[in-house]
């Protein structure tokens, strides 16, 4: 049986470079460091420091930003093409642009939840409605996007107290 033992190679001063990372400051002791895919790493300022100017000699400290690439060790080509898998994972719905649309298509409701987070209205109000013209110009917003899927979710309000704009969104016919 071939036993496979796992190798901590330690890394010299200055034998490590930054891949892209940002910093933000938690407290005045605890910075957090992340990566473009959201891997991250607490560190002290004054860890910070050593990692930047490439004196630091704490390798648990220089292990960990490695598994979360955040750094390297120079010629390494696989953090790199692991973080670009990983990205391009993460943005792969962009292309697609959004496939939800919401139409809030009146802010008039009847009922009184208490848990209401709507501007409700009263159900006389109906100059909070959206009007036909502004339901058709949304679908067609809607219907501009490259998306393969798209649903349409109506809310208010109560949408039916709006039903012409409701049911008037849907494309108008052509020709
Ligand atoms: S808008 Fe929705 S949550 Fe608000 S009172 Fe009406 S039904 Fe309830």
């Amino acid at each position: 049986m071939i036993k496979l033992e796992r190798t901590a190679t330690a890394l010299p001063a200055h034998g490590w470079q930054l891949l892209p990372l940002r910093f933000h400051r938690l407290d005045a002791d605890l910075i957090v460091l992340t990566n473009l895919v959201g891997e991250h790493v607490f560190v002290t300022p004054g860890e910070l420091s050593t990692v930047v100017d490439g004196t630091c000699a704490d390798q648990e400290l220089l292990a960990r930003l490695r598994a979360a690439h955040l750094i390297q060790v120079p010629g390494e080509t696989l953090p790199a093409e692991l973080l670009a898998i990983k990205l391009r994972t993460r943005m792969q719905r962009l292309p697609d642009s959004t496939g939800l649309h919401i139409f809030v298509v009146t802010l008039r409701c009847e009922h009184t939840c208490r848990y209401c987070q709507v501007s409700r209205q009263s159900a006389a109000k109906n100059e909070f409605d959206m009007t036909e013209e502004t339901a058709h110009r949304a679908l067609e917003l809607a219907f501009r996007s490259p998306s393969p899927q798209l649903k349409i979710e109506f809310q208010g309000g109560e949408p039916l107290l709006n039903f012409p704009s409701s049911a008037g969104s849907r494309p108008r016919p052509t020709g």
